[in-house]
């Protein structure tokens, strides 16, 4: 059997974009599932790696939750809306969003390599957003004439679905500029599709002048297999700081005992915890929130039984706030 891995182009266009495939391969029956009959809108998309770290024959799995199309998602909720975290209100050129104080978020993509249920951006206009060459200079020239910007996120979307031609120079022309210190990039892709790792993106980020800081996206321990383990040890070695955002979700990490092992593992593979989210309320999400209270006891679990530095920071996003407002 060859066992070489894939490279990463061919395992994303290989991943699961039918609920029919997907419930074939985990021994499940369709039938028995509560499934979204159309999901085209916002397609399933799932590597199967991921996949493989899901329980045969579990329909309460914590990782399929995330990726399977229900039809909770047509239940509406009060308060629950398309833009529910004011991005386009603080959008100031096409794909800049300059929400925060001395930090800007570029949208680099509107592409992920996975589709996850809860994303709050789902109803993101990013037809609209997209950074073409000459909506990328205007961006840059934005970040350029503001010398309060240290920092400039990558966002989207995943931004390491740009390939590295497209990144690398993306990258040389932030970091040509002055006044930026860090570059961070939001990303899921270490962990839900690690070949994506290879050693030319290692280069990349260690030709970078600035410092690099890599927020992943883990919400359960089970995400974080063997060569998530070796992607982010790779990184490391190549000066990459790690830390890790996840999003509190019913069904999947709403309990101490999934969220300890979340953060034990993270340290394991030298992720430092960032924020442990609540969920923004975005049309379509209302069947993954957990109450603040519930939430709150569940962060003062984790303080007595984590060490200080892997105990995430609980935090909501509200629009028109200056920061991401701490909770408890
Ligand atoms: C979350 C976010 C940031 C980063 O905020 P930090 O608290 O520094 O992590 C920046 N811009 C936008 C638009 C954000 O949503
Ligand atoms: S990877 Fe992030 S941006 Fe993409 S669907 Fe998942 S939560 Fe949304």
């Amino acid at each position: 059997m060859n066992t070489l891995p894939l490279p990463w182009q061919r395992q994303l266009a290989e991943a699961f974009s039918n609920v029919t495939d997907l419930c074939r391969y985990l021994e499940l029956d369709p039938a028995q599932l509560p499934l979204l009959p159309d999901y085209k809108e916002f397609p399933l998309r799932v590597p199967r790696g991921f996949v493989d770290c899901m329980e045969k024959a579990n329909p309460c799995d914590p990782l399929l939750r995330q990726v399977l199309p229900v039809r909770d998602e047509l239940v509406l909720y009060p308060g629950y809306s398309h833009d529910p975290v004011g991005d386009l209100n603080a959008m100031t050129a096409t794909g800049v969003i300059h929400k925060y104080h001395g930090r800007v978020l570029l949208i680099c993509t509107g592409g992920c390599a996975v589709n996850c249920r809860y994303c709050f951006r789902k109803h993101f206009p990013y037809g609209d957003q997209q950074l073409s060459r000459q909506k990328l200079q205007q961006a840059l020239a934005y970040i350029s004439a503001r010398p309060e910007i240290t920092e400039v996120i990558l966002s989207g979307g995943d931004p390491l679905l740009l390939n590295d031609d497209k990144l690398g120079l993306l990258l040389d022309a932030v970091s040509a500029i002055p006044h930026v210190r860090r570059i961070r990039i939001h990303s899921r892709i270490p962990v839900v599709l690690p070949a994506r790792i290879t050693a030319e993106l290692l280069q990349i980020f260690s030709d970078t002048p600035q410092k690099v800081v890599l927020v992943l996206h883990a919400n359960h321990a089970n995400e974080l297999s063997q060569e998530v383990a070796k992607a982010c040890a790779d990184l490391t070695r190549h000066t990459v700081t790690l830390l890790n955002q996840s999003v509190l979700l019913k069904g999947v990490n709403d309990d101490s005992q999934s969220l300890l092992q979340l953060h034990e593992k993270l340290f394991d593979c030298g992720i430092l915890p960032y924020y442990l989210h609540c969920l923004d309320r975005a049309s379509g999400l209302g069947h993954f929130e957990v109450p603040e209270a519930q939430a709150l006891s569940l962060m003062q679990s984790l303080r007595e039984q984590l060490p200080g530095y892997l105990v995430p920071k609980l935090v909501k996003e509200q629009a028109g706030a200056a920061h991401k407002i701490r909770l408890g």
